[in-house]
């Protein structure tokens, strides 16, 4: 059995792996709440031959499902969470909502969740075909959207069997990721202090809301101090109530700290802890810190993601029917002001190549793969898949799915999320890592070339977590 057999087996189990999306999308669930959508997923997996263990690493709604024996063993990232408030109705080029305030897929996870199972399947169909030694473990990792448990699960040792792991992620434009994101990490800073009337005897009382403002402001003095590309931004979740004749006694502030490196986020957690209680101490209130999640900066492994890029190249682009192309460019009409989604890629390649991709970014769909980028280019979001790259070799693709101007975590990605094109687009994620698997099983040497990067990257460091013991992912 080879790669092209592999991808028959997929088509092959086209209806049962669509169905899969479907089911998901019509039961959206937000972090951590996605009991359905696990159980959907563990349903069809446990069909198709798949061993399976409940609420790994503690987490209700996180699973594995295992086949094969020995090593290689390789991991495949499936998420399955929605976005609350996205609710919105299949194919519909105006927002109208399924259930009014409810949830939606905004971000294609019933894409995500079951394109990875297609993965999964044509992966072991080709262990079981070729007697080749090799295990494949379909994650399940819940509340990627707040909640961040992948980086949990990590924590807890969920990822240490790895010998790498692959992904994918449905988008408006193809490209394998080259360049790092941020590490980050929320905590509130809950300070509570002493009513009292604020004309008649304000001398007896101690402003939470003043220790809120004075954090606030000793972060503002800290931002010269931290690198350019570190992020403290912060929300006033309670400012202690709405009488500014009372001397607030309770006040609640959420920040949400990134940067480039996972030991200068360590760094700047100290840091602004300890602006915390300063402002506790000029304002004789008591605080109380909670540590919520963090997230470690992701490290693509260019060796998976050469093998992953090379995948994709070998498989042709799916074909777009009249029908798809015109459904995806109703949907692109309605974000006419939209930038061309390839622009935000384009400082990862030289000026040469950058000439030569503007030519696509008047796409209604980005019908190809970009290149392989020739630097390796910060971007400025996060995502939990970096602790697993900092468990063992990782690295991800991000396929087009949607029209090329489909903002992310909106109502026309919910509306896209279970087209025909979608779904074709979701068989070929499932080809692309089935296929760099294989590539792996076949030839561990190339196991052995990326854990040799990772060990170059990490320094032979092991991987340490941002999140304290004790702390657990809190549905958000
Ligand atoms: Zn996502
Ligand atoms: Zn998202």
């Amino acid at each position: 059995m080879n790669k092209v057999d592999v991808g028959k087996v997929i088509d092959q189990k086209k209806g049962f792996l669509c169905k899969i999306g479907d089911d998901l999308w019509e039961h959206p669930e937000t972090s951590m709440l996605e009991k359905e959508s696990a159980a959907i997923l563990v349903m069809a997996l446990k069909e198709e031959g798949f061993q399976v263990e409940m609420g790994v690493g503690g987490i209700e709604t996180a699973f594995s499902a295992r086949y094969g024996s020995g090593h290689p063993v390789i991991g495949l990232l499936g998420e399955y969470d929605a976005l609350s408030g996205l609710s919105q109705q299949s194919g519909k080029t105006e927002k109208v909502p399924v259930v009014p305030g409810g949830a939606g897929h905004g971000c294609g996870h019933n894409l995500l969740g079951a394109g990875t199972v297609a993965a999964a399947v044509g992966i072991k169909a080709y262990l079981e075909a070729t007697g080749t030694p090799g295990t494949v473990i379909y994650y399940g990792c819940p509340g990627e959207e707040s909640s961040s448990c992948k980086a949990f699960m990590a924590r807890d040792g969920v990822f240490n069997e790895l010998d790498c792991a692959l992904a994918w992620h449905p988008a408006a434009a193809s490209r394998v990721t080259t360049g790092p994101t941020l590490a980050n990490c929320r905590i509130y800073y809950r300070f509570s202090g002493v009513s009292a009337h604020s004309a008649a005897c304000p001398e007896k009382g101690r402003s939470a809301l003043d220790a809120v403002e004075l954090m606030n402001v000793g972060v503002q003095f800290l931002r010269e101090h931290v690198p350019s590309d570190a992020r403290m931004s912060c929300a006033i979740t309670d400012a202690g109530g709405t009488a500014p004749n009372v001397i607030q006694d309770h006040a609640e502030v959420l920040y949400l700290l990134r940067a480039a490196e996972n030991n200068t986020l360590k760094d700047m957690i100290t840091r602004v802890d300890a602006i915390a209680q300063g402002a506790a101490l000029m304002t004789g209130t008591q605080l109380e810190r909670q540590f919520v999640k963090a997230c470690a900066a992701l490290m693509p492994n260019q060796v998976i993601g050469r093998l992953i890029q090379a995948n994709a190249e070998a498989l042709p682009f799916p074909e777009i029917t009249p029908e798809e192309l015109a459904q995806a460019k109703a949907f692109q009409d309605t974000c006419p002001a939209a930038a061309p989604v390839i622009d935000q890629y384009l400082n990862a390649y030289s000026a040469e190549r950058q000439a030569e991709l503007a030519s696509h970014r008047g796409a209604v769909i980005n019908s190809f793969i970009l290149p392989f980028a020739d630097m390796e280019v910060l971007s400025a979001s996060s995502t939990d898949v970096g602790d697993v790259s900092a468990v063992c070799p990782t690295n991800m693709i991000w396929l087009t799915a949607f029209a090329s101007a489909t903002p992310e975590h909106s109502w026309q990605l919910v509306a896209q999320g279970k087209t025909s094109f979608a779904y074709k687009m979701m068989l070929h994620a499932g080809k692309i890592l089935a296929g760099t698997a294989i590539d792996l099983y076949a030839d561990p040497a190339l196991v052995e070339k990326a854990k040799a990067e990772f060990d170059r990257r990490t320094g032979g460091i092991p991987y340490e977590s941002l999140i304290p013991e004790g702390v657990q992912p809190i549905p958000m």
